[in-house]
């Protein structure tokens, strides 16, 4: 019940993510784009300057211009917004909103540009849509759907133009470009799932890690951090406390005669023990401390700014709770607790753990179920 629940969470956390992905692709690579397209269009003007009404031009490229000026400021807005918003919820809409815009712009432009006595023209208008079309294939390949609504807005209406003309030749120009434009959309397709299980892989690969990172630092039993997590915190932990100049305590714990509980009640018995007592040192744990099982029946708590009275203080609070769980046997279970503080110059982790070491020997060796000072 639990795994298909998991599971169902990670893949909807992966398809979100797998969505985020294509967006970012979408927005890095129309940087060069939107330039491209009104530079292209500056061009086509320019090859078509001496043979068409100039009012004609500028009143394609002003519109354009402010449609490009628009999707310009539309990616510096993505840019410079913190990464957590740029969400495909926040942008996937302004950004269908401008490319329609400017693409309905380039292709009633090459239109208006088209005239039915000459052939020049018709094929200079022709070669940048169909140009325009390739460029829509790299640019917008994270989303299929733009590159077909954007191929269908830029080069369809100058080839249904030339497709209803007189002439052979026009429908000779128009025919080859539309068979071009279903075969650029067909391998669009294949572009698109490819792009698609790539993203997918990568964010699977990256939850796989983790989990494997998860496992690696975890004890299986008690769901603690294991023996290597416990240390590689608790370094990082000692080390700011020093530099804070802040006092750091360490607790040794081990349950007393445990052996005897595995041999009375069986080894699960045992296991349930720990269970338990795991439970009630993560509980003890406040915000910051470490804590963790170092390996059978031993466990190890570091706090951050607390001095050793007051460490003593929580190892004796800790103690009593054990000693007053309640066991599915019935028995009571006991522990012996050694407590030490870092000195005055700070020796290291593992050396203060050593202290409380040697004070929980201590505590044995005075008859268990107590805590000793180091
Ligand atoms: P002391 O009071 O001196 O600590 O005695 P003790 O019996 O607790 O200590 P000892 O070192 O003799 O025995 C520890 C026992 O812990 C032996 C081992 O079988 C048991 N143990 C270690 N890991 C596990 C575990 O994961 N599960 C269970 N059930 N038992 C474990
Ligand atoms: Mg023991
Ligand atoms: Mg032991």
């Amino acid at each position: 019940m639990y795994l298909v629940e998991f599971q169902h969470e990670r893949k909807a956390l992966i398809d979100a993510q797998v969505r985020t992905d294509r967006l970012q692709l979408l927005f890095r690579q129309t940087v060069f784009s939107v330039l491209g397209s009104f530079l292209a269009a500056v061009m086509l003007s320019w090859l078509c300057w001496s043979r068409i009404d100039h009012a004609l031009v500028f009143g394609w490229l002003m519109p354009l211009g402010a449609s490009t000026a628009l999707r310009v400021a539309l990616l510096v807005t993505y840019f410079r917004s913190p990464v957590v918003r740029r969400t495909p919820e926040c942008w996937e809409l302004k950004y269908w909103l401008t490319l329609v815009l400017s693409a309905t712009i380039w292709g009633l432009g090459a239109l208006a540009l088209m005239r039915s006595d000459d052939l020049l023209i018709q094929a200079l208008v022709l070669l940048f849509t169909v140009g325009m079309s390739v460029s829509a294939v790299s640019c917008y390949s994270a989303y299929r759907s733009m590159t077909i609504v954007s191929i269908g807005l830029v080069l369809l209406p100058c080839s249904l133009w030339l497709l209803f003309q007189q002439g052979t030749m026009q429908v000779g120009m128009a025919l080859p470009s539309l068979v071009f434009a279903s075969f650029v959309i067909t391998a669009t397709r294949r572009l698109s799932e490819a792009m698609e299980t790539a993203f997918r892989l990568t964010r699977e690969m990256e939850h796989a890690r983790d989990i494997a990172n998860q496992a690696a630092q975890t004890d299986e039993l008690t769901g603690m951090k294991n023996r290597r997590a416990f240390f590689h915190h608790a370094e990082q932990t000692y080390a700011h406390g020093k530099r804070n100049r802040q006092p750091i305590s360490a607790l040794m714990l081990d349950i007393d005669h445990f052996k005897r509980i595995n041999d009375s009640y069986g080894h699960q018995a045992g296991d349930q023990v720990l269970r338990q007592i795991g439970v009630v040192i993560s509980e003890c744990a406040k915000e910051g401390d470490i804590c963790g099982r170092l390996g059978g029946e031993e466990f190890a708590l570091l706090l951050i700014d607390t001095s050793l009275i007051a460490a003593e203080v929580r190892a004796e609070q800790l103690r009593q709770t054990i000693s007053r769980l309640c066991c599915d046997h019935g028995e009571v279970i006991t522990a012996s607790i050694g407590v030490a503080s870092m000195g005055a110059e700070g020796q290291s982790v593992h050396a203060l753990l050593n202290d409380a070491d040697k004070a929980l020997f201590r505590a044995k060796a005075q008859g268990r179920n107590q805590t000793a000072l180091a």
